[in-house]
């Protein structure tokens, strides 16, 4: 999954958890802001296959320490203890390792099979909504489109910036995902790589817009 799990980030500010924007996009998408490092590093692998499923065309080789079930509650546990650690924020804290949990669960639903359950597990699951495009974009279109409104129910400008950069963070990231269905397959392993780390400017833009904005919950 990819613009659900920015989706699952926007609604996050109908809580009164007060977590930031740019702390909720990097809790929901940490699995795969770290994906794209460790296959840099040879930690992990994955291969460009067109027709893997329906909707990517990447083969997910090896991926356990950012995508095993082990490891999404590792790093869950890891984010939470480090937030709290700076915030003081036990509630906020949770909800963070619920965020970065969630990604798992997405990811579990829309992969094929290849989402191992430990780090050496031989046994990998995932449902494999990515075989039914229409079902799959329709439900992850809606998760985005939901997080959007509900991000906009609970927050408003304080300024032309606050209005401004919100609608570049969810338009930008809405013509990625179009680009990524009907666009060609990625020319290399490096270059989706470099891509993907791209994805990382979405968590300063997040934090951007939430000082350029404010939320009907105080912020800690
Ligand atoms: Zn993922």
């Amino acid at each position: 999954m990819f613009i659900g799990h920015y989706g699952l980030g926007l609604a996050l500010k109908n809580t009164n958890t007060g977590i930031k924007l740019g702390t909720a996009i990097l809790a929901t998408q940490f699995m795969d802001l770290l994906w794209p490092i460790f296959s840099l590093t040879g930690l992990e692998k994955f291969s460009i296959d067109p027709g893997n499923t329906k909707i990517t065309p990447l083969s997910f080789e090896e991926y356990p320490y950012s995508h095993s079930l082990l490891g999404s509650v590792l790093l869950a546990v890891g984010f939470a203890i480090v937030y709290f650690l700076i915030k003081r924020k036990g509630k906020a804290a949770v909800v963070c390792a619920l965020l970065v949990f969630s990604h798992w669960v997405l990811d579990y639903i829309t992969h094929r099979p290849d989402l191992p359950i430990t780090y050496s597990s031989v046994e990998k699951v995932g449902l494999g909504l990515w075989n039914y495009p229409a079902a799959a974009i329709i439900t992850e279109s809606l998760i985005y489109i939901v997080g959007i409104y509900l991000y906009f129910k609970n927050t408003k400008p304080l300024n032309r910036k606050g209005s401004v950069l919100i609608w570049i963070f969810v338009s930008l990231l809405a013509v990625f995902y179009i680009m990524n269905l009907v666009g060609p397959p990625p020319p290399s392993v490096e270059m989706v790589s470099y891509s993907a780390l791209l994805l990382w400017l979405f968590v300063f833009l997040g934090y951007w817009i939430d000082k350029n904005r404010i939320s009907f919950h105080s912020d800690y």
